[in-house]
């Protein structure tokens, strides 16, 4: 054979005339066997396809006509059932000595040795094999099994079209059976609905080229942008989320710039096929070879290549939206290998239930932002976008860590009856919505919320919240395609002020950078090695000293005739928070002397998230009035490790000797200063740590306004003063495992955690 392409070729002009004829389907199976075996030289050739959850032998060529319709396969069965059920093609000079064997005397099939398997393959699932067989024991060679996999291709295609396999088949082999798949909890929740895609999967429409240069040139020109695309994304420093982005773009580019990757394509287009079908087709085989490679770290690159080879297809067949941009008709739980919190922000609310990632860890912003959103997110399910398709319904139940897909019914009852116990609990909790936290011997705690969208404020008195201890300023930036314009910002503050009423709202200023990239932001570095150590919150904004200007106005301006808290996130130095003020104070002045009304008071507060600071803070303490303690940050500063590490997400613990005493040095070197000071990061709103910061002094804690409920029910039920000296003697000799303790001791003592 003189090479794949021709030979396909041949078999693709065949078929095509084939199905353009009139017949049945059956004659046109029985002319498709011929056809390839005859192209391909070889004494047999059958085609299999999955009826009734089997594998049913269709058309033949050299095996005993009587058996067609009658040897049936189940998956896994025989050779041509692990062909369909691995998805992998088989190449055997001796088909006997294969361990999957199984004679069927029916066909007659004795008399051959050697046989090649390849599926026939719809939405990534077989539905079908189609075998060639030869009497002499040889290895059929790689040109005649390309030919074979693209007639696969085609033939998917056409069974497809004529109907020739049932519905449920054309779905894919795993339509009926329920897929349990499990994670790591990152936003704690339940939710049904259906799976989307945050990237859709390209539905390639048709297979046959009509003309192979025009097939060549779209190829080509996808290329150029992909690079482009590829390139662009290296400039930028805001690509993607997390410390993996230098990793992934390297492998990116490698591929990108792949001559074999390109080429076998331009092999499959030689071959006949459209430039969609191509790309389809070079990605299955490798797919099926990388399958063979038992090498996690080949099979991260397979991912990528994957990720890569998904983004050619979009581009050449122009569907290059994400599903925020396609909208979302239904109640969906979106899944994704990652997001960067203002693609999470483009979703529309209401009907966005769920998020599933293949990475992703607690405090990463997305992360923040879907627990802002009140939107459960799973992180961390392996291989989900191959296991789950589009449209599937699916139960998320972040708190057992795991999603069903394709529910059976009764796990469908099951869901639901756990659902309404879930929101039994929730209305438990709304009854204490007008009670205070106050714990069994009298000790308050405030309790107020993190915020960062319109509508969080309305959860104040939702969940009855004593105030924002946190209003991340942005992400109003951050869903912004431009940068918002000072008058915005100051109608926004408003807003939320008015929104908040008597209850105070603490504003950060911008705390952009990092995982939160503006693109729209000049002067940005061209690339971070470390980004969560980089040119991010106070240090990029006291650079660009203009955004921060604008916003001190919009603050003062908004807070005109009331109290305004303003509050700097990552203060590491003292002098970085006087320079801060300073912007503040020249734009009192400017407004003092157009006599613009002023705020009647302005408190000042530092956010303690860099650990340095802790070693100045008296210092800062006389400027200030309040201390806001985020753990997100300070956990990975203090660790050296970053929060957005999907490998580094269960290393720490929150609970853990390291951040009490550290949080517990910073209370005593406040004193009796009169300082407020609240711990703002996510751990306050899980009830054992919440409950160790109370035990290690914490009187204020600002959460997700979804855990007031069960924090305050935690606060009323314990006694603090067994709590305080318990917490202590753990601090001055912490156990191995401080979780387990806490916990242990929460329980004797009936303290609710849950
Ligand atoms: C923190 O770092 O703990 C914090 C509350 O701020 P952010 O998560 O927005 O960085
Ligand atoms: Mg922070």
């Amino acid at each position: 054979m003189e090479s794949a392409a021709v030979a396909a070729r041949e078999i693709l002009t065949g078929l095509h005339d084939v199905m353009a004829a009139r017949g049945n389907a059956q004659s046109k199976l029985d002319r498709v066997v011929d056809i390839i075996g005859e192209a391909l030289n070889s004494e047999v050739c059958s085609i299999y396809l999955l009826r009734d959850g089997a594998l049913e032998l269709c058309a033949t060529r050299g095996l005993n006509e009587s058996a067609v319709h009658v040897t049936r396969l189940g998956l896994g069965e025989g050779l041509v059932g692990t062909i369909a059920q691995n998805v992998e093609t088989l190449n055997l000079d001796e088909a006997a000595a294969h361990p999957a064997f199984l004679y069927k005397p029916e066909t007659g099939e004795e008399s051959f040795h050697s046989f090649a398997g390849v599926p026939i393959v719809r939405s990534e699932n077989a539905v079908g094999v189609v075998s060639v067989q030869h009497a002499d024991p040889r290895r059929y060679d790689d040109v005649e099994i390309e030919a074979l996999q693209t007639v696969a291709m085609v033939l998917s295609e056409l069974i497809a079209n004529a109907e020739m396999i049932d519905d449920l088949a054309l779905g894919g082999a795993f339509d009926e059976s329920t897929a349990i798949l499990s994670g790591q909890p990152l936003v704690s929740g339940m939710a049904s609905g259906q799976a989307i895609f945050h990237q859709p999967h390209v539905r390639v429409e048709h297979v046959m080229a009509q003309d192979i240069e025009a097939e060549r040139q779209r190829v080509y020109s996808a290329f150029d942008k992909m690079r482009e695309q590829i390139d662009d994304m290296a400039r930028q420093a805001d690509f993607g989320v997390g410390t993996e982005h230098e990793e992934i773009l390297e492998t990116y580019k490698m591929f990108a710039y792949d001559e074999g990757w390109s080429r076998r394509i331009n092999a499959a287009i030689d071959s006949g096929l459209t430039a969609e079908a191509a790309i389809e087709r070079v990605q299955q085989r490798t797919r099926m070879r990388m399958r063979q490679i038992d090498d996690p770290l080949l099979a991260d690159r397979m991912h990528d290549l994957e990720d890569l080879s998904n983004r050619l297809l979009r581009i050449v067949s122009g569907q290059m939206g994400t599903a925020a941009q396609l909208g979302l008709k239904k109640d969906s739980i979106l899944i994704a290998r990652n997001l960067g919190p203002a693609e999470l922000l483009e979703y529309d609310k209401r009907r966005l239930r769920g998020v599933i990632l293949e990475e992703g860890s607690l405090t990463a912003h997305v992360t923040i932002v879907a627990r802002a959103m009140g939107i459960p997110v799973l992180g961390r399910v392996a291989d989900i976008r191959h296991r789950v398709r589009d449209g599937d319904i699916l139960l998320l139940n972040v708190d057992e860590k795991s999603v069903i897909a394709r529910p059976q019914p009764t796990a469908l009852e099951l869901f639901e009856s756990e659902l309404e116990d879930r929101l039994r609990k929730k209305a438990r909790f709304a009854e204490l919505r007008d009670e205070e936290a106050i714990t069994r011997d009298g000790q308050k705690i405030e309790l107020l919320i993190n915020a960062g969208l319109r509508d969080d404020v309305s959860a104040l008195s939702l969940a009855g919240a004593d105030g924002v201890g946190l209003f991340r300023t942005e992400f109003q930036f951050l869903i912004s395609a431009t940068l918002p314009q000072r008058e915005r910002q100051q109608r926004f503050y408003r807003e939320i002020m008015d929104a908040a009423g008597e209850k105070p709202v603490i504003f950060r200023t911008v705390d952009v950078g990092g995982d939160k990239a503006l693109p729209y932001l000049k002067n940005q570095p061209l690339r971070e090695e470390n980004p969560a150590l980089g040119w991010r919150a106070l240090r990029l904004a006291l650079d660009q000293e203009g955004l921060m200007k604008a916003q001190a106005r919009a603050l003062l301006e908004a807070a005109a005739g009331r109290t305004l808290n303003v509050m700097f996130p990552m203060v590491s130095q003292h002098w970085e928070f006087d320079q801060a003020k300073a912007i503040f104070d020249a734009q009192i002045a400017y407004l003092t002397g157009r006599k613009r009304q002023l705020p009647t008071r302005i408190r000042y507060g530092v956010m303690l998230e860099v650990p340095a600071l802790a070693e100045t803070l008296d210092l800062v303490l006389p400027k200030i009035d309040f201390i806001s303690i985020g753990t997100n940050d300070l956990t990975q500063f203090l660790f050296a490790a970053d929060r957005s590490d999907p490998r580094l997400a269960d290393r720490y613990d929150w609970l853990s000797p390291e951040i009490y005493r550290f949080i517990r040095r910073v209370i005593d070197n406040c004193g009796t200063q009169d300082i407020d000071i609240t711990v703002c990061g996510e751990m306050g709103g899980r009830a054992l740590e919440a409950l160790g910061l109370i035990g290690a002094g914490v009187r204020r804690l600002s959460i997700t306004p979804a855990a007031i409920g069960s924090i305050k029910a935690m606060v009323r039920s314990v006694d603090l003063s067994r709590l305080q000296s318990q917490m202590e003697a753990m601090l001055a000799k912490p156990p191995a495992d401080l979780r387990a303790e806490l916990s242990q001791w929460a329980n004797a003592e009936g303290v609710e955690t849950g």
